[in-house]
């Protein structure tokens, strides 16, 4: 097949799939008003995706939703591969051990290519394939709109590991479900009571067991063909914490340091929602995550899911669990505490990597790792109007929520910005009162002048 014989032939796929889609999407509309919410734009290209795909496989809207956003928080990445070969916002899979890529090509009979990078067709690739996974363990129409009883096929889709693994991912989702997500790419779930038909109780084997290394991670061990065994710091001296973003999902990475074809390991993974963490390697042993040997050999490394390309992953229960991680292997191994040895992987000699990447913020990390680990506390005071959070210290960043007069805020970091003049005064310095939210201090009462004392620069 030549390659223009094969782009033709992918192009046809595409818009077949795409008159379906379409032809689904009005049927959605007519036929379900119930669905229809007057704050979403109906030509949102993604809200129709996720309703035309629950409605063609009958698999619950919320469902994928939560599961997209565990996956990627709803990101397509331009159609590039995760760390662990995933593709599109639902990180379907072409590779040995898991197939969920090629298994929706053959139950929707899309091309792979528009499966990899279409929005639509992503998603509604994996619902099909959940919706096969679904028929396979006899869900029937009934059962199907039980959302507990899509555990089952939501462990299958995200891993096939050991049990355990895929439970955890299976956990994540409902967790997410649970819990609800604001606004994101014009989507947004509202958090509910559901109770996951996990199956039999709990065996022995699924509960994970802590480290001995660092108590508050999980142990969940990498494959032995994934790193090598040492006796560190006896036989090589660790001098370096290496930093990195997984460019793929906690539990999914987790589980590719289990896989025996990955090749890749590192010493401990963090979740982006809340600082969770989770060790991959002994520290004694050689972790491979840094593309370089000699810096493997003298290295923890460390993940943080997220993609390098989206700040919204870089939450500040993330920054503080790491950093008290890595403050406690900086003690006991008496490295260091600056930028020379806890480093980027993008600054490993040699890196083909760019990780953490421009996102992630060094000052707030180093300040943390160093102790100045305070929170301060402020109250918001513009006389009567609400007040506009920004994404970034600066009244040049997007607005991105606000803030009542009087109501309480928690300052995580502080850092200089644009210069704003308000009821507190004319002030630079802005206040982190969230992940990637930002308010001027000229707005805020924090009862000190501009830096709070013990709360970290960033
Ligand atoms: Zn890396």
């Amino acid at each position: 097949m030549t390659a223009v014989g094969t782009a033709r032939r992918a192009r046809s796929a595409l818009g077949g799939a795409l008159a379906l889609l379409t032809a689904l999407a009005g049927t959605a509309t007519v036929g379900s008003p119930a669905t229809a919410d007057p704050a979403r734009a109906p030509s949102a290209p993604l809200a129709v995706a996720f309703d035309t795909a629950a409605l063609r496989y009958d698999v619950p809207r919320d469902l994928l939703v939560a599961l997209g956003y565990v996956e990627t928080r709803l990101d397509m990445h331009g159609g590039n591969p995760s760390a662990t070969g995933g593709y599109g916002l639902m990180h379907m899979v072409s590779h040995p051990g898991r197939r969920t890529l090629d298994e929706a090509a053959a139950r929707t009979g899309l091309d792979p290519a528009a499966l990899r990078t279409d929005p639509a067709a992503n998603v509604l690739g994996a619902a099909a394939v959940l919706r096969g996974y679904a028929d396979e363990a006899g869900l029937t129409a009934a059962a199907r709109d039980d959302l507990g009883r899509w555990y089952g096929p939501v462990a299958r889709y995200g891993s096939a590991g050991a049990a355990a693994t895929a439970r955890r991912y299976a956990d994540a989702v409902f967790d997410l479900l649970r819990s609800g997500f604001p606004a994101e790419r014009g989507e947004a779930l509202t958090g509910r009571v559901v109770t996951p038909q996990r199956g039999e109780p709990d065996r022995a084997g699924d509960r994970v067991p802590l480290s001995t290394d660092y108590p508050p991670a999980a142990w969940v061990p990498a494959h032995s063909g994934n790193y090598t065994v040492a006796s560190r710091p006896t036989s090589q001296q660790i001098d370096y914490v290496v930093i990195h973003v997984t460019q793929g999902s906690y539990a999914g990475s987790i589980s590719w340091f289990q896989n025996p074809a990955s090749r890749v390991s590192a010493h401990y993974t963090f979740r982006s929602s809340d600082g969770a963490v989770t060790q991959s390697v002994r520290e004694k042993d050689i972790a491979w995550h840094a593309g370089n040997w000699t810096y493997n050999t003298q290295s923890i490394g460390i993940e943080h899911e997220g993609y390098v390309d989206n700040p919204a992953w870089f939450t500040d229960a993330m920054y503080r669990a790491s950093a008290a991680l890595t403050r406690a292997l900086t003690t006991k191994y008496g490295i260091p505490r600056d930028r020379a040895h806890i480093i980027g992987h993008v600054e490993v000699p040699g890196a083909t990597h760019t990780d953490p990447g421009p996102n992630w913020n060094w000052t707030y990390y180093l300040q943390l790792v160093n102790g100045v680990t305070g929170i301060g506390s402020g109250t918001v005071n513009t006389g009567s109007a609400n007040l506009n959070v920004r994404s970034g210290p600066g009244t040049g960043y997007p607005v991105v929520g606000s803030v009542a007069d009087g109501a309480p805020v928690s300052v995580y970091c502080q850092t200089a910005g644009s210069t704003v003049t308000g009821p507190a005064g004319t002030t630079n310095v802005w206040n982190r009162i969230g992940t990637n939210r930002w308010v001027s201090d000229a707005y805020v009462s924090t009862g000190h002048n501009g830096y709070i004392p013990g709360v970290p620069r960033c």
